[in-house]
Formats: C-alpha cells, structure tokens, sequence
C-alpha cells in the first residue's frame, strides 16, 4: 500500500507567511454575512459564476435520473452540502458517513470587548458581537433531520450559557443574570464524522485514475474558519484529479487527512462536540 505524507496546501502556506509579516494586535471574528461578499470578488475575479436558490440532484450517465428537470453534464461534480451532503451522494451509491447534528448560538447585551474565548471546561465560546457579546456551542449529540430539525434554542443551553457568563465575566456582568437581555437565539446544522477529520477529495467508482466526483464535507463545527483554504485545496485537488494525478501522489494537492475513503461510509459513532478537548489524545 502507498505511503501517503501529510502535506501543507499552498493555501495554508500563503496565510502562514501573510501571518507572520502582520503582528497580531488582537483577536478578529468574520461573520457569515460578510463573507460571501469578499468570496464573490475573488470568484467573480476568477471567471467563475455561481446560481443560487436551485436544488439541485446528481445522476450517474448523461441521461439524468428521468424526473424530467433541466440535466447538465460537468467533467467534475464536487457536493459540498453541508447536512445534505449524505442524502445526496446515496442517491448515486456512495455511502459517507456525514452525520448532521443541531448546534446552538445565542447573542447576549452584556458588554464584552476581550477576546475570542474558549471555555473548555464548561464546552463554550463567547466573542464580541456589535450588539454585545454571542456565545456558544450548545452541541444536541445527536443526529439531526436536514430538513426538519428544531431551529429555536433550547432553554438548557439558554441556562448553560447564562452560567458560563456569570462565572467567566464575574466583573464586566456581575449581577446580570437576572435582567440579561438574549436578542437572538437559535439553532443550525454542523456535520460529523467518525474521527472529527471532514472529508475532502474524490468519491465514487470510478477509481482513482478517473474521478468526476468530489465531497468536501464534515467539518464537525468549524467549517467556517477552514472554507478558505480548503476552498483552494479543493480547486486545485480537481484540476490535478482531472489530470490524471493520484490522489497520493508527491504532487497530490489533496490533504491525506482528510481522504473520504477511509471510511466504509456505514459506521456507527458517536456526535462529539467539535471544539472539545476532552476527545483529543495527549499531544494532538
Ligand atoms: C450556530 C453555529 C455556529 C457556528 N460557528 C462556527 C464558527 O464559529 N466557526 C466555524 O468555522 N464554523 C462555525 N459553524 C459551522 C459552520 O457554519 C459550518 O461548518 C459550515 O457552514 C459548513 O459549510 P458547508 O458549505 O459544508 O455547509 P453549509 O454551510 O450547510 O452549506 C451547504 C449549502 O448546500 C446547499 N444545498 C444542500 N442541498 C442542496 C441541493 N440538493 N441543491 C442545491 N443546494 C443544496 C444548502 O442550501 C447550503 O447553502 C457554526 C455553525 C452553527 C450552526
């Protein structure tokens, strides 16, 4: 069997040097309403072209599945739809084990202006917000519906957090708990894996020599953050794919880590907590 190596994308070196010549003065947050804009103009700038607001299947061959919609041929198919992305592969017989699950978020009035912190005792985040502060993860361990899931908070995450805020921010809210003003609540779907890894590469029959088609998903809570460089992995990954280039070779953009072959695609395993730490091995 080959040896595969753990290589850094071009990406990931890129941000490492661009780093470097910045100090950090303190730590910085996106939010996902502003992203897409930045994204945009590095698409737009690229020649690329996105369509929204259609759903969308895939179908083995050129004659689509028969259900008489638009069919469009590609050289290559990457599906990257989040708690979809199961469903969606199966419908072409590739099983991967991406399991979505509900996580929770709230935005609170205290005033906070500290850093980025992660409680890991308590499981917990919390960062400014223009309108206070917004905490999380509330993570509901267990598999979750796509398309028919609770999307409002639950009130033990409402209390957990409320905890977390009394004790972590003794100073800046003491006494608030009772009068705590919550703006928004809510719940989304991350995706997880069996060993927390996404999975990123080729999929399918079609082997190794000839893949068209691609996942990139499971990123167990922190997809957001990774998106983009993965983002450029996963485009050069295509091209050398398409190329005839192996997955494991020297030249092989792709990250071993995240091969989407290493699993069957059947196991059963359990939801963790994407940030915790009390899963992780000494030294990892
Ligand atoms: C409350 C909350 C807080 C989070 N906080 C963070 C954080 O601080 N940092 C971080 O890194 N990550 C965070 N995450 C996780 C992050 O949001 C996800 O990891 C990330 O959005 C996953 O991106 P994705 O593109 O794989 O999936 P998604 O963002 O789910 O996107 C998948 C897209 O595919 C579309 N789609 C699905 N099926 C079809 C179909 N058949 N046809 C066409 N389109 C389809 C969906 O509509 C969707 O737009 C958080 C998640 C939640 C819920």
């Amino acid at each position: 069997m080959p040896t595969r190596s753990r290589r850094p994308s071009s990406a990931c070196a890129d941000t490492a040097a661009r780093c470097r010549s910045s100090p950090p003065t303190r730590s910085a947050s996106a939010s996902p309403r502003s992203a897409p804009t930045t994204s945009r103009s590095r698409r737009v700038a690229l020649g690329s072209r996105t369509e929204v607001g259609r759903e969308l299947s895939i179908a083995e061959g050129e004659d689509g599945d028969g259900s008489g919609g638009e069919t469009r041929a590609f050289d290559a198919v990457v599906v990257a739809a989040g708690a979809h992305t199961r469903s969606l592969l199966a419908a072409v017989g590739v099983a991967v084990p991406v399991v979505p699950y509900r996580v929770q978020a709230l935005v609170a009035d205290d005033a906070y202006d500290g850093p980025m912190t992660y409680d890991a005792t308590a499981d917990a985040y919390l960062r400014p917000h223009p309108d206070g502060l917004l905490a999380g993860d509330g993570t509901d361990p267990v598999p979750a519906a796509p398309d028919d899931y609770r999307r409002e908070a639950d009130d033990w995450f409402r209390e957990d957090i409320s905890t977390v805020l009394r004790e972590r921010l003794a100073g800046a809210a003491a006494g608030r708990d009772s009068d705590r003003e919550i703006s928004r609540a809510w719940a989304g779907l991350c995706t997880a894996t069996p060993d927390g890894d996404p999975l990123v590469g080729p999929v399918g029959a079609t082997g190794e020599t000839d893949p068209a088609l691609f996942v990139a998903a499971g990123w167990q809570g922190h997809g957001f953050m990774r998106a983009p460089a993965i983002g450029e992995v996963v485009a050069e990954g295509v091209l050398s794919s398409l190329d005839g280039v192996a997955f494991d070779a020297p030249d092989s953009p792709w990250i071993e880590t995240f091969d989407p072959t290493r699993f069957d695609g059947d196991e059963a395993f359990e939801i963790t907590e994407g940030m915790s730490l009390s899963e992780r091995a000494d030294g990892e």
